[in-house]
């Protein structure tokens, strides 16, 4: 007998028949004897169309609120299912995050997990209930309810099959696994049977987005076994594991993009010390996340100046541009120019570690097809680039083929 943690995700329990079928879906687990926790998303589109009620409400709003209202989607798929369940004669109970309760800490919107009371789901697990918790919701230190952030049930699965010391946390999802890339643009693409957290990690935080980033970190830190799965056809999806899991490591194991990125380059700042901290600390003041850097001797110029090249999430663009703007005079740059029309494409894999080459190869590949190289990024396990946006498709085949990735 096994204790395991089953996530739906929001097409899972799309509607009122998806909702019976994973009823089935866990009841098989049962029969099979193993204890089940179950998690669920809202119905796909629900918690999208919350949080659109709550901007044509006010656009300034309480997080506080935003959390009341975002949180009832899982609320009504918990219940649902725990009713499936029970039409099926399984015995099964909801819950809400204030009820088990699901601490976490106050940051509205997109709270952290900080523990989960697990003595009253254990019993009842123990004597054969289904436990099914409403995800991506919790309860803050003043009491309220509150939520994780956008995909956050992943989390709430993850830290949920932590507490319960599972031996699995299956999360049910509309792709059938990680792939090696997007199969949408790569018709290629290869679906992966193991891939390590950190590799996971970094495509989730490049792009792929079939986990919750922090899903991921959770499920690192406790040595979670998650496996990625669909919802729809049976069929063995994707495990994410410890690096010594996998005997045989690919160079590369994926390759993510993300056209979240948009570029700033300031032509011309003064080369003397303190000058990145002068630029950068007012951007993070602001909460603007900078992501790739570079740094160039600019020409034409007597003085010592430099160009400065960096990203910032394309949702951030126009307030990074006016942050720098009102700071012009400090600064002393001669000009910037701001360029939404990027892409960052990353090449990810844990055999980066022991093996030269990597970036050459990748370098070489977009050379090859005449693509031009904005800025450049390096990790443990990563390489990064920025390219002209129009590229993505043309660049994310070649690399694919050129790390040797593409099915037969
Ligand atoms: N329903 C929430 C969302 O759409 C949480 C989740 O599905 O993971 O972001
Ligand atoms: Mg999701």
């Amino acid at each position: 007998m096994a204790r395991i943690v089953q996530k739906f995700g929001g097409t899972s329990v799309a509607d009122v028949d998806r909702i019976k079928a994973v009823a089935r879906r866990v009841k098989a687990e049962v029969d099979a004897g193993n204890q089940v926790a179950v998690v669920v998303s809202a119905m796909s589109g629900v918690t999208n169309q919350l949080v659109a009620h709550v901007d044509g409400v006010s656009s300034l709003y309480d997080a506080r609120e935003y959390d009341v209202v975002v949180s009832s989607g899982e609320q009504v798929t918990s219940g649902l299912l725990a009713l499936a369940l029970q039409a099926l004669g399984v015995s099964a109970r909801s819950w809400l995050g204030w009820q088990i309760p699901v601490h976490t800490d106050g940051v509205h919107g997109k709270a952290r997990i900080e523990g989960i009371e697990n003595d009253e789901l254990s019993r009842r697990m123990d004597g054969g209930e289904v436990v099914v918790m409403a995800g991506f919701q919790g309860l803050g230190p003043d009491n309220r309810i509150t939520t994780l952030g956008r995909g956050g049930s992943d989390t709430s699965a993850v830290a949920l099959a932590a507490a319960l010391s599972a031996h699995r946390c299956d999360i049910y999802t509309d792709v059938d696994g990680v792939y090696t890339t997007d199969p949408r643009i790569v018709s290629k693409a290869r679906k992966l049977n193991k891939i390590t957290y950190e590799e996971m990690l970094e495509m989730a935080s490049v792009g792929a987005k079939v986990l919750q980033t922090r899903s991921v970190e959770m499920a690192m830190k406790h040595g979670v076994r998650v496996e990625v799965r669909s919802s729809f056809a049976d069929v063995r999806g994707t495990l994410v594991v410890d690096e010594d899991e996998i005997v045989e490591q690919e160079l590369v194991s994926g390759i993510a993009y993300s056209r979240d990125e948009a570029k700033i380059t300031l032509v011309q700042v003064a080369d003397r010390p303190g000058v990145a901290a002068s630029i950068f600390g007012p951007l993070s003041e602001a909460s603007i996340n900078v992501d790739m850097i570079v740094q160039n001797v600019s020409h034409g110029s007597g003085s010592a100046r430099t160009d400065l090249t960096f990203t910032v999430a394309k949702t951030d663009l126009s307030r990074a541009v006016a942050t720098l703007e009102e700071r012009r005079d400090d600064l002393g740059f001669t000009a910037l120019t701001a360029d939404p029309d990027v892409v960052k494409i990353s090449v990810i894999g844990v055999g980066m570690r022991s093996h030269a080459g990597v970036a050459q190869r990748m370098f070489q590949c977009l050379a090859d097809k005449g693509i031009n190289i904005q800025v450049i990024s390096t990790s443990e396990i990563k390489v990064s680039v920025l390219v002209a946006e129009e590229y993505t498709e043309l660049a994310l085949r070649a690399l694919h083929t050129a790390y040797g990735l593409d099915t037969e």
